[in-house]
């Protein structure tokens, strides 16, 4: 079957017609608009979704080469994300099942983000996570650690109690003067950094869930302290201060990783969400899985931020189970369901 997806949590308009389990065509537009504002702004969010919506769901039906007739069902990302963005595409996903009298499916943000490691590629040796995995969930809103059981089996076994990982990066990066979203920022300076420079407060908190916002208040703290003796002591050391910024993180994260895995006795790791492209990650968990003989998986890099071939590979499973919902459903903006 024909399944179309359609993601609009946040800032990226995207679409993406899959046949059953395999990808046909997968189109993100990107929003420019929020570049100068430090962040994403929700009101230009929805009305750039607005803008890209049609124009982005033309293209990938045409480069999928399917016709909008033949399309079984329309997945849509009802959650979380903002709620004026989450809005748009929900509604162009009604409209498109009413118009093709098909049925609509609901997708969790998250659950496709852990999803997306079950995308085929046509004609490539796919390989996946087999049941069950854990999958550390790192992305701009969320970091989490999830024990996935099945398809639409998943419980989050730890999580952020207050920032998220990329809100970590990000933050800081801003602090140093960095371009948003700084992430990728950080990471392009770490490599030529020293991660043991500096050292950062890391925290104390329990069973598996994570806390970045101490972390975030001692780098800014400790930069404000040594620009009073030096001025200049951020540009001097941009890219140290980024190299053990990072090293901070991925430690932090990889810890508890390494903690619960232990203690359920799993062996298949994954990592998803947008940090997840981070190199010092990447590398951090390599090791670690030599060191406890893990099987990892890591998304092709279009497949760990936004995108709708997440949503659409999640919808195709919830359409295999004939769990569809009705034209009332409503978005969320937190993890309700
Ligand atoms: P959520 O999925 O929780 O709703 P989101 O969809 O906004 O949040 P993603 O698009 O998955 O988040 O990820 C964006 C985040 O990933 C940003 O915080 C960005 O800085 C971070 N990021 C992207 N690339 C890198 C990188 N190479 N190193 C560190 N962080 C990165
Ligand atoms: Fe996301």
């Amino acid at each position: 079957v024909y399944i179309l997806g359609i993601e609009s949590s946040c800032d990226d308009t995207s679409a993406a017609v899959f046949k059953d389990e395999t990808i046909l065509s997968n189109r993100v537009a990107n929003q420019d608009v929020h570049k100068d504002f430090g962040g994403v702004v929700p009101e230009l969010a929805s009305r750039a979704h607005q803008q890209n919506i049609i124009p982005v769901v033309d293209k990938a039906l045409k480069e999928s080469g399917v016709k909008a007739c033949d399309i079984a069902a329309v997945a849509f990302t009802r959650g979380p994300g903002l709620m004026g963005s989450l809005l748009v595409g929900t509604s162009f996903a009604k409209g498109f099942a009413l118009a093709h009298d098909i049925p609509l499916v609901d997708v969790n943000h998250l659950h496709a983000h852990v999803l997306a490691h079950f995308i085929k590629e046509p004609d490539q040796d796919n390989k996946h996570p087999e049941f069950p995995f854990l999958c550390l969930l790192v992305s701009g809103g969320n970091s989490q650690i999830v024990l996935v059981k099945d398809y639409m089996n998943m419980e989050v076994i730890g999580q952020t109690i207050d920032d998220a990982a990329g809100e970590a990066f990000d933050k800081c990066a801003k602090v140093m003067g960095l371009p948003y979203p700084g992430g990728p920022w950080v990471d392009k300076l770490a490599k030529e950094g020293d991660p043991h420079a500096f050292q950062f407060a890391k925290p104390k908190i329990k069973n598996y869930d994570y806390s970045f916002s101490g972390l975030k208040t001692s780098f800014l703290y400790f930069l404000r302290d040594r620009i009073k003796e030096d001025p200049n002591f951020i540009e001097a050391h941009k890219k140290d201060l980024c190299a053990s910024l990072q090293h901070t993180i991925v430690e932090i994260l990889l810890n508890k990783l390494e903690k619960a895995a232990d203690d359920l006795n799993i062996s298949q790791v994954a990592l998803a969400g947008g940090v997840s492209a981070n190199s010092g990650l990447r590398i951090g968990l390599e090791k670690l899985a030599v060191r406890k003989n893990w099987i990892t998986f890591i998304p092709k890099f279009a497949y760990t931020t936004d995108n709708a071939a997440m949503v659409a590979i999640s919808g195709y499973y919830k359409y295999r189970a004939g769990d569809f919902v009705n034209h009332d459903a409503a978005p969320f903006s937190r993890v309700v369901f």
